[in-house]
């Protein structure tokens, strides 16, 4: 691939005959690689699409989801999250030959292959990955007509020989059953058919494998699955040659952590967050979705339940102990009611999150997915403010964060058009002044942020011990977090 800075409707013009030949069909099995030029933008944003793409069906899949319901509600997704394009792929709907689907197909290839690279470097990424994509290879599948299937197969040369009647009539003597005259069947080498024969879905007869003209989709995606582990072990040991520009090796850095391995609940040799930086910390390295949840706690001194479900695991896993959790907690609380009632009607839930209660389960920290997907009802303040904020309010936010006004329309557009997490990634990279890092978690906007600021020189000194004493509801709580800390802010004014 070439990556150009130049827009994408400039690039697009010439090459839409060459596109028409290299997407002949709307499914493809990604044999070569992308071999035209396009622009760095249109890389990272149909990235950040089949990321989100991918993680629903991880988050599908893990509710354990089959069948019907299971499709169903990966397309009901991916419409929330107003991924239009990939859910004309998925549904088939693509299947014209106009430049708005063979725009679509190129993004598909390009973001399969990106994110290959993102997940070829260890054994848990490549397998989660591979996995993803068998499954959306699965599903779309399920979407095409008979007539698509059969041209996908001979554009694929995978030609494999169907059975006549005069041959049904001789198996159906032989199969006990399995061989129908009403059914169709093609014949199979036996090696590609081992997933039917462990679920006896397949007549062996003979050294040749039958099996219904349905189930072919097993065989398909058994030589799809295998030909991808193929090519991700080859990439990972040649990463550094495949990622040779540097804006697509930041994309890979920031697309290659599998969202489920991500786990910001063990972070016992993770560096401690002393609870006096928080404020500070609010200003540089929160996400939008966190700032507003720590402002809104600063100010209100409550926060409810679903809120302090979302911030409080994500101060699990930026660093925060349980200790210093119930201390911070508590801190903000007890402004407003007295010591014994946060004991008895919130303690219990933070030492809940850090499993410490209940079933003692070590939870992790909330992903976009979720709180993008998630509700939030009038007079709540969780939840990802690209998705759940109306324009206007998005903008003043950003305008409060000094954000030139061009940036600002930028974001705000594509908060618009529903991509939610580029529109954060875009966010990420106008505060920081920096290219290419893509949000998929807000700790990972954190720990982005932080490594970033950390190589600016970025110094955060304590100066004094924290007031941890409770008050009670008729003393003045002092305000711990005022005028502790020092930051060097001066390396970061430019942007
Ligand atoms: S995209 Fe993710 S990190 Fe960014 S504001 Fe929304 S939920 Fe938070």
């Amino acid at each position: 691939m070439d990556f150009r800075r130049s827009t994408r409707r400039s690039l697009i013009k010439p090459i839409l005959n060459d596109l028409s030949v290299a997407y002949p069909h709307e499914l493809q099995l990604y044999s070569s690689p992308p071999n035209f030029e396009v622009s760095f933008a249109e890389v990272e944003q149909c990235t950040v699409e089949r990321m989100s793409v991918l993680q629903t069906i991880d988050e599908i899949n893990a509710k354990g989801l089959k069948g019907e319901e299971w499709r169903k509600t990966i397309v009901e997704e991916l419409k929330k999250q107003g991924l239009r394009g990939f859910c004309k792929l998925v549904t088939s709907t693509s299947s014209g030959d106009d430049e708005t689907d063979l725009l679509l197909r190129k993004r598909d290839h390009i973001s399969h292959y990106i994110l290959r690279l993102a997940y070829c470097t260890t054994e848990d990424k490549r397998r989660w990955f591979i996995s993803r994509e068998v499954d959306l290879f699965r599903l779309r599948w399920i979407y095409l007509t008979t007539n698509s299937r059969a041209t996908f197969l001979k554009l694929n040369n995978l030609n494999y020989e169907t059975v006549g009647d005069i041959e049904k009539e001789e198996l159906i003597k032989l199969s006990n059953g399995m061989i129908t005259m009403a059914g169709d069947y093609f014949k199979v080498p036996f090696p590609l058919v081992s997933e039917l024969v462990r679920v006896r879905k397949v007549f062996l007869h003979l050294g040749t494998a039958y099996i219904n003209s349905e189930d072919i989709i097993s065989v398909i995606t058994s030589s799809f699955r295998s030909n991808l582990a193929h090519y991700l072990a080859f990439a990972s040991r040649r990463i550094h040659n495949l990622c040779e520009d540097s804006r697509i090796l930041a994309i890979v850095n920031g697309t290659g952590k599998v969202q489920r391995e991500i786990d910001y609940s063990a972070f016992i040799n993770k560096e401690k967050i002393d609870i006096r930086n928080l404020d500070a910390l609010s200003e540089l390295s929160y996400p939008l979705c966190m700032k507003q949840l720590h402002d809104r706690l600063r100010s209100e001194h409550h926060l409810r339940h679903s809120a302090r479900q979302q911030y409080g695991l994500f101060l699990k896993g930026i660093g925060v102990t349980l200790e210093d959790a119930l201390k911070f907690w508590r801190l903000e609380f007890t402004k407003k009611m007295d010591a014994e009632k946060f004991e008895k009607s919130y303690a219990y839930n933070i030492r809940h999150n850090y499993g410490k209660e209940g079933k003692r389960a070590n939870y992790a920290p909330q992903s976009c997915m979720k709180i993008i997907n998630g509700s939030v009802g009038p007079g709540e303040y969780h939840g990802c403010p690209f998705k759940h904020c109306d324009p206007s309010t998005l903008k003043k936010t950003l305008e409060r964060r000094n954000l030139s006004s061009i940036a600002t329309q930028e974001i705000v557009d594509l908060a618009k058009k529903g991509h939610y997490q580029l529109a954060c990634s875009t966010y990420f990279q106008r505060v920081h002044n920096v290219d290419n890092v893509v949000i998929n978690h807000p700790n990972v906007y954190f720990d982005e942020s932080q490594m970033i600021l950390a190589n600016k020189g970025i110094k955060k000194e304590i100066k004094n011990e924290p007031d941890t004493k409770i008050k009670t509801k008729d003393q003045k709580q002092e305000n711990v977090w005022e005028d502790d800390m020092e930051i060097d802010f001066s390396s970061i004014q430019d942007n």
